[in-house]
């Protein structure tokens, strides 16, 4: 069986093929009436973000039924590829292992969160005892799929947030996840840790309120990766109450994310659309239109939550021939209306048309 399909690259060629055993290939034979023509494409959307296990933030421990359930789900919203960024037990790579890859999107996962004791809420994830950040950290990076997550920083009751590793500590893990094949995720809300995980060498900032221009140069020069989490950082600040002191914080970080969006995209990171807990991987959509809100360009929204993130995860060969046939297709222009992000009208997976 195979598709022709007319692919319509934003801000870039128009490109005509065929999916064949599940890859892309030239065009030949009589395409089927239902194929999808003239129709603006990208290789999938990107949740660079996620919490699959559950669907909100309850911290319970995850289905592995009901989280094959919502990767489907988010397949039929177009989305191509999930970066799982842990969660308090191994559902999701349980999940990777059992739902056929043709039926979900690519997934990339952190295992157990790390943390401190303290640092983090309480009994959820891994805490790292003083010491045994290498043990950790290789452990992690052997069970999860790609990725190490450290909760860089968090608030202690009347004191505001604290520095969970040192600066020894993160550059160990950086370079111990490495040594394991995983790259590292450093959450951080406050002021002094992404500086810290940035010279550390992490290879991705997770919410980064506080990320100067000159992290934003550094983590630019080696590609990392920034996922701002807009809509969960709003969510909180809500939970928190605007004139909390936390709330007051995250605010200021806020600002400084929106003034850095266009500093971070010139400088090469790739900023990336993340869900977190407040909205569900099938939204992410929304994530990207919150992004254009805040001032991000049209091109620069359709990149982060697309190709973007394809290319920080060493992926960049959409739509060659031989590669696998996936896209996501859209009736207007999302360069032109991100909006559209949320309206696919069509999905393609390795050469079966989910939608
Ligand atoms: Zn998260």
């Amino acid at each position: 069986m195979h598709l022709r399909v007319v692919l319509r690259i934003p801000d870039g060629d128009t490109l005509v093929r065929d999916t064949l055993d599940g890859r892309w290939a030239d065009p030949w034979g009589v395409p089927d009436e239902s194929t999808p023509s003239d129709t603006w494409a990208l290789p999938g959307l990107v949740d660079a973000h996620a919490h699959l296990a559950r669907p909100t933030m309850d911290f319970q421990p995850g289905d592995v039924e009901e989280t094959g359930a919502r990767a489907r789900r988010a397949l039929e919203a177009g989305v191509g590829m999930i970066l799982d960024k842990g969660w308090v037990d191994l559902t999701v790579l349980r999940m990777a292992d059992q739902v056929p890859v043709d039926e979900r999107p690519d997934i990339e996962a952190a295992g157990v969160i790390l943390a401190v004791e303290g640092g983090y809420w309480a009994g959820f994830g891994r805490d790292v005892a003083p010491g045994r950040i290498v043990d950790e950290v290789a452990r992690a990076a052997r069970e999860g799929r790609g990725w190490v997550k450290l909760i860089g920083d968090w608030p202690r009751k009347g004191i505001g947030p604290v520095v969970n590793f040192n600066q020894a500590e993160l550059a160990q893990a950086v370079a111990v996840a490495r040594a394991n094949g995983a790259r590292v995720a450093v959450h951080t809300m406050a002021r002094e840790v992404p500086a810290m995980a940035v010279e550390a060498g992490a290879d991705s900032i997770e919410h980064g309120l506080f990320l100067s221009s000159r992290d934003l140069e550094v983590l630019g020069e080696r590609g990392g990766s920034w996922v701002p989490t807009v809509i969960q950082m709003e969510a909180v600040i809500e939970q928190l109450g605007e004139r909390s002191s936390g709330g007051r914080l995250l605010t200021e970080g806020l600002d400084n994310v929106a003034a850095n969006l266009k500093t971070a995209v010139d400088a090469g990171v790739h900023v990336l659309t993340g869900t977190d807990l407040a909205i569900m991987t099938h939204e992410v959509a929304r994530e990207a239109v919150r992004l254009w809100e805040l001032g991000m360009a049209p091109s620069a929204v359709v990149d982060a939550i697309s190709w973007s993130g394809y290319r920080a995860s060493g992926r960049d060969a959409a739509f060659e021939v031989g590669e696998p046939a996936n896209a996501v297709l859209f009736g207007e222009d999302p360069t032109v209306d991100p909006g559209v992000l949320a309206h696919p009208s069509r999905v393609i997976r390795m050469g079966r048309l989910v939608r």
